[in-house]
């Protein structure tokens, strides 16, 4: 099995905490589709012979996409590859791109999961966030998406906004909750390096949120999610029973994906790839025929660091049999010995006999955990 990602880099302006690669839509051509394709032709041997079982399209924002544009790229993908019967193909869209047609467009081409960037249901968050829609258009999108018989609709939310509170992140919870979405995905807002949220926040102009009050907006998220029967799979996302992010999950799994399109990465087991973060350059290329991508094969410590680094975010976990049986001794003595502290003070359990876990309660410093557990060199 194995996921095709294509990275749409173009949005209407820069939010304020995006450090994501995308430049402005005025640079969308109508040979972007083409361009795509090229792309996937070049590539396709990183993922031979694999059936694919999911599509995802993520940006930037692909909504500035048409949905004609879209089915070029759907109906391109279907010649270069075999398809699962029913493959899930999920596009991320901006509340404020859709209309109805354009969700009826989506629904004719096979689209079948949508995942909508809402970040809050409270406006003044989200111009604080440099975000163009505001609660009521992120409903009536949500409301519309239905209408047109969609029945796996995911939200992205931002919790730990500067001056919001536990009230105003239970009200976005609590409205996702009450729209019936499927799936939700909810980030910690972070202030990544030259990011204009950043410099405000180096200049004084803003200030984080107090940590406490991160940690109890997660604790809320997790309380109103597990009552409303959602399934809590991975640190920032959950799931109601049946809608569990196949694509996303495909990440967490090690399936090889083939990501196209600038700034996209791809891997197929034996060596991550990521594409130049350059609209110009890589366009260029593509029209010569050329594709530069930076390599890194995966040596047994990166790949084994990367399995605690992805599955202990996860309910799936560590297999430590499965550790034991792939990877040379070392690694799995290693393992044993460093869980043994954290074993003891709950940061880590063993469940079904030998799958390492974060408990859900010690998610929020997963990272540290995970931190302790490499093997270094
Ligand atoms: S958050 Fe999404 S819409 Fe906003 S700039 Fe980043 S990629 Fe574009």
């Amino acid at each position: 099995m194995a996921g095709i990602y294509i990275h749409i880099p173009f949005c209407h302006h820069k939010c304020l905490y995006c450090d994501f690669y995308s430049t402005g839509k005025s640079k969308l051509t109508d040979d972007f589709p083409s361009l795509i394709l090229k792309e996937i032709e070049l590539r396709k041997n990183l993922i031979p012979e694999e059936k694919v079982e999911t599509i995802y399209f993520g940006g930037g924002t692909p909504s500035l996409l048409s949905f004609i544009q879209i089915q070029e790229i759907l109906t391109g993908i279907n010649k270069h590859f075999a398809i699962e019967p029913n493959p899930e193909i999920t596009i991320e869209v901006n509340p404020d791109d859709l209309s109805k047609d354009i969700l009826r467009g989506y629904k004719s081409i096979g689209i079948n999961r949508i995942s909508v960037g809402v970040q809050s249901f409270i406006d003044d968050e989200l111009k604080f966030l440099g975000r163009r829609h505001d609660a009521n258009k992120a409903i009536e999108s949500i409301l519309d998406i239905y209408k047109t018989g969609f029945t796996n609709v995911s939200v992205d939310l931002i919790y730990g906004i500067p001056n919001s509170s536990l009230e105003s992140w239970e009200y976005s919870v609590n409205k996702a909750i009450e729209l019936n979405v499927q799936h939700l995905s909810c980030y910690h807002l972070t202030f990544e390096e030259s990011t204009p949220l950043t410099r405000k926040l180096k200049k004084g102009f803003i200030n984080a949120l107090d940590e406490e009050l991160s940690i109890k907006q997660f604790q809320i998220l997790r309380e109103k999610t597990n009552a409303n029967g959602f399934i809590h799979y991975e640190i920032s996302n959950f799931a109601k029973e049946g809608f569990i992010s196949k694509h996303n999950s495909s990440y967490w799994h090690g399936v090889p994906y083939l990501g196209v399109g600038p700034s996209a990465h791809s891997f197929n087991g034996k060596m991550r790839q990521w594409n130049v973060s350059s609209l110009d350059q890589w366009s260029n290329e593509i029209k010569q025929s050329k594709c530069t991508v930076q390599s890194e094969t995966i040596d047994d410590t990166t790949k084994f660091n990367e399995l605690l680094l992805t599955r202990l975010r996860t309910i799936w976990g560590v297999d430590l049999n499965f550790v034991a049986h792939t990877f040379p001794k070392k690694y799995s003595d290693y393992l044993r010995s460093s869980i043994s502290d954290h074993l003891k003070k709950g940061n880590l359990i063993i469940v079904d006999e030998s799958k390492l876990i974060i408990p859900p309660d010690k998610y929020f410093v997963s990272d540290a955990i995970i931190e302790d557990l490499f093997y270094l060199e």
